[in-house]
């Protein structure tokens, strides 16, 4: 089935989400603007990348000889993306960005991973290390790089995964050492690294974690460091390959067009980004950039899925249909059916208002706004741990929509659940997202980001009347219990007890502040009102029950034998 871009639903979710609030600091990014953005990008997705998603998906990347080729018709792809200006489109103008807000790319980003999460995976990472080398970097690393990793002619990744260092990078061991003329040696192996290599562009920039010698042990002996696949020459055109190699791909549940490499750094010739020791705090800059990419993925399967078992609701015909007796009747017309395919449509609406929520505070505190910032940091976990369980628990229910027919591979239904599994694991596994949001994020600036947060939800659940007074109670009950929930994990920061509820906690905010976006776009377009309806009905009147599995304590856990 083809992919239809959502474009109105982006462009309520942008609205209601305070998009609004950006003109000042980004006035080209008019109503105008933001839809013919849309618009272009909904045609890339759906006519340039979705047909690949499923010979992707067959093929994949493959690594023969040391060299690794992404599946087919990816590199193509990927090179009309760059030169369509899509990498580019919120990196700053003085590295040849377009300077246009980072909540409308999110959701122009929704659109690429609807068409492909393998294909989206490529500019996620070089967005990221964009974001990293523009904050950390130095005005010739600058210069020299980002030009052409804003372009999309070169792209970044992530390196940070070595086999006995995953969510614990304190424990990691590749080398850095002095080459005696102001450059570094990189020397160990890293796992997992996403489009580590491919042929899909001139030079791959890495940003790789390292130790320095005498650094001391866990995170504060670790730094931050840039090699290029090809080493650049006088004239900062890609020269001489490096030290550096991928030395094999993963084979994997999905994502088979996404290369995940293992790296061999051979003594690779590498420059220091930023500060020596703070290596894991700028790799942060990166990796939130990141987290909220990957939070849209999950909206983006979610989106990609119901589309899907939509269309198959209409085609197949089972049972009698408890409204007009027709039998057989279209699935749409049974009322379970529907049910689930509605619910699907409302928490998809839901994380993609979470998702871009956390860009408009991005985006207001990339000009300087302090609250926003703490906003965009509160809600960072949140929207990558809630909206790609949303994304997973989608796929599986769009799944059991198609019945036998989503089992078997022919649907394509299989390989959006097959795809969308890797989303809470990658980017700080969500277990790792609910620690960060209990142990760092609720008590943020003395707890006053969570009590705003607090204060705006409460504010919207006032204000819903007429036919959304009882999504309004429902809101209100939920937004007492993550402040009454937060409390009480917040009197037992870094305790068993607190540990214990991380998960819960984070399911419980994802709910909350996803039912706040989703009543906003009620007000704004009654289209979404039965939605709204039903996840109150549905979600939100089972968020004070949560409560419990928050404050449960650590209990039951010490007195379990396994
Ligand atoms: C397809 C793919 C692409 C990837 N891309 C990249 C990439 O580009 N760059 C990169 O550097 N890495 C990448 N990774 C690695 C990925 O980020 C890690 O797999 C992830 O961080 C988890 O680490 P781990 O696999 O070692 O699991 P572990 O850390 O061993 O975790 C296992 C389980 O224990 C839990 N756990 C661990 N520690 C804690 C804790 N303190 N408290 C509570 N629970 C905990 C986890 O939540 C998880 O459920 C990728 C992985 C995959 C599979």
């Amino acid at each position: 089935m083809t992919y239809q871009p959502p474009l109105r639903d982006l462009a309520l979710a942008l609205k209601a989400a305070g998009f609004e609030r950006l003109s000042a600091a980004y006035p080209e990014a008019d109503a105008a603007t933001v839809a013919a953005v849309l618009e272009g990008a909904g045609a890339f997705a759906a006519e340039v990348v979705a047909p690949l998603n499923r010979p992707g998906d067959l093929a994949g990347a493959t690594y023969a000889n040391g060299v690794v080729t992404a599946a087919p018709g990816y590199a193509d792809a990927l090179r009309q993306f760059a030169q369509g200006g899509w990498n580019s489109l919120s990196a700053e103008p003085d590295h040849g960005g377009q300077g246009l807000p980072k909540a409308l790319e999110i959701a122009v980003f929704e659109m690429f991973n609807a068409a492909s999460l393998a294909f989206g995976l490529c500019p996620i990472l070089t967005q990221g290390a964009i974001e990293a080398i523009a904050a950390h970097g130095t005005a010739r690393q600058k210069a020299l790089y980002l030009p052409r990793m804003v372009s999309g002619e070169w792209t970044g990744t992530m390196n940070l995964t070595e086999p006995q260092a995953g969510s614990d990078l304190a424990a990691l061991t590749t080398r850095a050492e002095p080459d005696g003329e102001g450059g570094w040696r990189l020397t160990g192996q890293k796992i997992f690294i996403t489009w580590g290599d491919h042929d899909a562009a001139d030079n791959i920039v890495h940003l790789v974690l390292a130790r320095t010698p005498n650094a001391p042990a866990g995170v504060k002996g670790i730094s931050l460091f840039l090699a290029p696949k090809r080493l650049l020459d006088d004239n900062g055109e890609p020269g001489p390959a490096n030290d550096l190699r991928p030395a094999g791909i993963e084979h994997k549940l999905g994502i088979h067009a996404s290369p995940t490499c293992v790296m061999a750094f051979e003594g690779a010739r590498a420059e220091l980004v930023g500060v020596e020791g703070q290596g894991l705090a700028h790799m942060f800059t990166m990796m939130n950039a990141a987290r909220l990419q990957v939070g849209t993925q999950g909206v983006a399967i979610a989106e990609r899925a119901y589309q899907q078992a939509l269309a198959f609701s209409h085609e197949r015909k089972q049972s009698r249909s408890a409204w007009t007796g027709e039998s057989p009747a279209p699935l749409w017309d049974l009322p379970d059916v529907r049910r689930t395919l509605m619910l699907i449509k409302a928490k998809t609406a839901a994380a993609r208002g979470v998702c871009l929520a956390t860009a408009v505070a991005a985006d207001l505190a990339r000009h300087g706004d302090v609250e926003a910032k703490l906003r965009e940091e509160l809600l960072t976990p949140i929207a990558k741990g809630w909206s790609t369980d949303v994304g997973v628990w989608a796929a599986s229910e769009a799944l059991q929509v198609h019945g036998g027919m989503g089992f078997v591979e022919e649907t394509g239904a299989a390989q959006h659940y097959r795809d969308c599994r890797i989303l809470p694991i990658y980017e700080g596994t969500n277990g790792i997202q609910a620690i960060d949001l209990i142990g760092r994020k609720l008590t943020l600036a003395d707890g006053s980001a969570f009590a705003g947060l607090i204060g705006d939800m409460r504010q919207t659940a006032a204000a819903l009347d007429g036919d959304l007074h009882l999504v309004g109670v429902r809101l209100g009950e939920a937004v007492t219990t993550m402040e009454t929930a937060g409390a009480w994990l917040a009197e037992r920061r870094g305790t068993p007890d607190a540990l214990a509820g991380a998960t819960a906690f984070l399911r419980l905010c994802g709910e909350t502040v996803g039912g706040w976006m989703l009543a906003r776009q009620a007000q704004l377009d009654a289209r979404m009102t039965p939605l709204a309806a039903l996840y109150a009905g549905q979600v939100l009147s089972g968020v004070p029950g949560q409560a419990a599995a928050v404050t449960q304590g650590a209990g039951p856990l010490e007195a379990f034998e396994g």
